[in-house]
Formats: C-alpha cells, structure tokens, sequence
C-alpha cells in the first residue's frame, strides 16, 4: 500500500512539474512572441509613417506647382498670354502645355511644347475628344482644382485642371499638360533620394511595372503600398524597411531559436524529472533488495551456527562414539564454522566496498600460487560434495600485480559457487583453468551444473541480486558473492564475465591485465 501511494506521489510530482514546465515554455514562447510582434509593429508603424509623408510630399510638389501657374494663367489680353506662356511652357520643366477651354469646354487657346503645327493640331483634337469628356467640366465648381491620369496609346499623361470664374465674363478653363517623365526622372529622384539609404522604395503603374526603383514583391505588415490620393492616383507608392528580407529572416530565426530555447529547457526539466524518477525506483527496488540480503544473511548465519551449537552440545552432554565418530563431528564443527567465517569475510568486503572504504594493497604476486591455495582450501568441500575439481596451471606464467587476499576471495567466491550450483548432477566436476592470451591473465571457473539463463548473467553480478532458479531450489546464499568477484576484478583493470549453455554448465572468466 505504501509503495502504491510512494508511486502515485512520484506521478504526480512528474506531471505537475512536468505539466508546470510545459506551461512555462508555451507561456515563455508566447512572450518572446509577443515581444517580437511588438517590435515588428514599431517598425511597421514608422515605415507606414514614412510611406505617408512622402506621398504627401509628392502630392504637394504636383499641386503647388500647378496653383503658381494657375494664378498666373489670366485672360485679360490674350495676345499677352501666348507671348507670356510662350515662354514659360519652354522654361518650366513640370509643364508640357497649357490650354485654355471656353465655358463649353472647347479649346480656345494651346501653348504646347510641340514645335510642329500638324502635331499640335493633333494634340488639339486629343484633348478635345478624348479628354475633355473625361474631365467633367458641367460639374466642377468654380476654383476647384483636379487632376485626370491616364495612359493613352501607351503614353502616360497628366492634366492638371482649375475653373475660373470672372466677374462679368463666361466661365472658363484652364488645363495643364505636366510633364510625366520630368516627374519620374527629377522630382523621384530628389524627393525619394534622400531616404533611400534606409528605405527601399518604387513606384508602380497601373500594370504593376515599376518607374521608379524596383517592385517590392514581399507582401506583410512591413510594406507600404498606396496609390497616390489625387495626382498620379493610377501609380502605387511602395515603401519598404531596406533590411525587409534579413528582418523577416530574423524574426523566422528568432522564432526558431525562441522555440528551441523553450523546447530544450522543457526538455531538461523532463530529462530532470525523469532521472529523479528512476533513480528513486532504483532506490527502491535497492531498498527491497537490501531486506532480502538481510533475510538471506540471517538465514546464512543461523544455519551454521544451529549446526555447530548441536554438535557442539552433542559433544558435551553424551561425548562421541568412538574416535571416527569424535573425528566426523569435529570435522561438522570446522567445516560450518569456516563457512561461518567465509560468510561473515564477505559481508565485511561488501560493507567496505559499498562504504566506498574498499582499499586494496598491490603487490607483485604469483596467480598460479593463488590458484594452488584455492584448490588446497576447496579440496575438502569438493571431496564432500563429490566433485571432482580440475586444476589446469601453465608454467610460464608472469608474475602480477595484485592484492593476494582479493584475488584468494574472488576465485574463491567462484569456486564455492560452482560447488553449490553446480553438484546437481551426477559426475559434477570443477574446472579450473588458468592461462596467458596476449597481455591479460585468463582464469576460468567452470562447471557442469544447470547453468544462468541468457538475461540472467548481466544480473547476477549486480549486488544483492539472486537468480529466481537458486532462491527456488532453496540453496543457500547472499547475492553478494558475484558483486564482490566483480568489484575485485575492475580493481585490477580487468573484468568477469560468464558464458555456457542453460543446462550444461557455466564458464566464468575473469581476464586481468598486465603489461
Ligand atoms: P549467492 O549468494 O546467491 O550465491 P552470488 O552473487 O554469488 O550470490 O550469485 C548470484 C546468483 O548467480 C546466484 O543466486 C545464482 O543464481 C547465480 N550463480 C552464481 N554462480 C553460479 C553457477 N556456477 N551456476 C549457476 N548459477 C550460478
């Protein structure tokens, strides 16, 4: 029940801050967002404002230019004004013609950049058929000043045109032919130059080609693109941040680079969470193991201990039978209380080891000797169990560096091992194999009892850890044995390992280096 609840805990910390992890990161996204948009809108505001006022600029640049020759046009004497005009329609660049047209609108007098006489007559009957019903003269008020632009076989033109109104006179008008290209070529230039180092800017025809610098294709919040209000109000002004294209591209990065700021913490809070989460499962299932090995140690104590207090007790109260009688129970006493010691030796390593106080003391030592002290210490065991151990030694073996007990321990734990699991069967028989392969030291513990399962021999060397085969057949022991021949091993640079077929036996190596 309390590891249920222990779990449920562990859950609900894991969604809720992983859920509060989640919310931040869509939240910090949100702001880092927003705080972009922000900056595009300044951006986008101040070149609307630009856009404006030049359009404003151009607009005023046309319409004052064309109210100074209105207020000088005058039909007082007619004869002066062709004179006048004459030479102010060759003068001025911002007009090509002015024209004067009666109350019905027909032109009464043309002064016109046009040095023939049949082309002026031309440019007469064009703007007496073409133009002037377009102008709607009936309905413009007196003084009223507007403009008509239009394109005509493929030329642009602009009519700039005023009614007047004299006291005692018919009402009359007057039409200014102004100079598109003059437009186009001088004032752009002059009106736009000026903020071309921080503005892409063009003007666009009614077809969309552009007269003016080059067509903004880039469509967004960050372009300006407006006709003009009243003058050439068939062209679009476009107008654009220079950096349009890297600000877009920024802002796409920055957008990236903020979701992947967002995801990568969002993801280490997780990966965080996720660590804790396993290694308190680790710590639990440590925990479990721990009571069993507690369980396991007890049993391992107590079962000896019975032994020798009766045979002990034995002695006291009725003696022995006879000599071999005497000779058997001492032999009980000596055996139980060596696996006693042998025990209680392994469980003092293991504290050391797993207290991180594990010292080991080097010093150049003979395997083979090790290996003959071990089949001397086991010979006994062996003969009881009837188990026939095999000793294979070369000759030529170097001398290593080592810590003698360790190693003693390490094989001995293998040795006792293949004993208890291994004398299942009938003909039981121990191996044990030492030889050279290149510069490592190879000793095999072999045996031919019930073998380890495939996904049992990575576990067997974790602490603590007891096949489910062994703790069902009830043989006795620890789970710390494996742990210990482990630990010895990559002391000394090198490592164990076990092999064999499930049914056959097992084969464990440890290969130990020198050099
Ligand atoms: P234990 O005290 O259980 O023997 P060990 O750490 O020495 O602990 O061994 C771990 C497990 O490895 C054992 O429980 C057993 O299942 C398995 N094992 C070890 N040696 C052998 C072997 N020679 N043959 C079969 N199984 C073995």
């Amino acid at each position: 029940m309390g590891q249920i609840r222990r779990l449920i805990l562990i859950l609900f910390v894991f969604f809720a801050v992983g859920g509060g992890a989640l919310v931040l990161g869509f939240y910090g996204y949100g702001v880092a967002g927003r705080i972009a948009e922000r900056s595009e809108e300044s951006v986008a505001a101040s070149n609307r404002a630009l856009g404006q006022k030049l359009l404003d600029r151009i607009e005023r640049v046309i319409i004052d230019g064309d109210r100074n020759f209105f207020r000088l046009v005058s039909l007082d004497d007619p004869r002066e004004f062709k004179a006048l005009w004459r030479r102010i329609v060759r003068l001025s660049p911002a007009v090509n013609g002015v024209l004067v047209l009666d109350e019905r609108g027909r032109v009464i007098h043309l002064v016109a950049q046009i040095a023939e006489k049949k082309e002026r007559r031309r440019f007469r009957t064009f703007v007496n058929d073409v133009i002037v019903p377009d102008l709607a003269l009936d309905k413009l008020p007196p003084e009223e000043h507007r403009h008509l632009h239009r394109s005509y076989q493929g030329k642009r033109f602009l009519f700039s045109y005023i009614r007047r109104h004299p006291t005692g006179a018919p009402d009359y008008f007057v039409l200014l032919q102004l100079n598109v290209p003059y437009f186009i070529e001088e004032v752009f230039e002059a009106e736009f130059g000026s903020v071309a180092s921080s503005a892409r800017i063009s003007v666009l025809d009614d077809n969309g080609e552009p007269l003016f610098g080059q067509a903004i294709e880039e469509i967004g919040s960050l372009v300006f693109d407006e006709n003009f209000p009243t003058t050439l109000y068939k062209w679009r002004l476009q107008v654009a941040p220079k950096a349009l294209a890297e600000m877009s591209d920024q802002g796409r990065q920055r957008q990236y680079g903020d979701l992947a700021l967002v995801a990568s913490a969002v993801g280490i809070i997780i990966m965080g969470l996720a660590v804790i989460f396993f290694a308190l499962r680790q710590e639990q299932r440590a925990n479990a193991l721990k009571s069993v090995f507690i369980a396991n140690v007890t049993h391992e104590l107590k079962t000896p201990l019975s032994i020798i207090r009766m045979f002990s007790e034995l002695l006291a109260l009725r003696g022995a039978k006879d000599a071999a009688a005497l000779r058997e129970y001492a032999e009980i006493i000596t055996r139980e209380s060596d696996r006693l010691s042998g025990l209680i030796d392994n469980v003092l390593d293991f504290s050391r080891i797993e207290g991180g106080k594990a010292a080991y003391h080097f010093a150049e030592s003979d395997m083979t000797g090790v290996v003959q002290r071990v089949a001397t210490l086991v010979a006994y065991r062996c003969e009881q169990a009837g188990v026939k151990l095999n000793v294979d030694l070369p000759s030529d073996l170097p001398r290593l560096m080592m810590d003698e007990s360790a190693m003693i321990l390490l094989l001995l734990n293998l040795v006792e091992n293949a004993i208890k699991y291994g004398v299942r069967s009938e003909g039981a028989e121990i191996g044990l194999h030492l030889r050279r392969s290149d510069s490592k030291v190879l000793l095999t513990v072999s045996d031919n009892g019930p073998g380890i399962a495939k996904d049992e021999r990575r576990r067997i060397f974790d602490r603590f850890y007891r096949s489910k085969s062994a703790q069902d057949s009830g043989t006795r022991g620890s789970g710390i044995g494996l742990s210990l021949v482990k630990h010895i091993a990559e002391a000394h640079g090198g490592r164990v390992s076990v092999r064999g077929d499930l049914g056959k036996g097992s084969i464990f190596e440890v290969c130990i280096p020198f050099d």
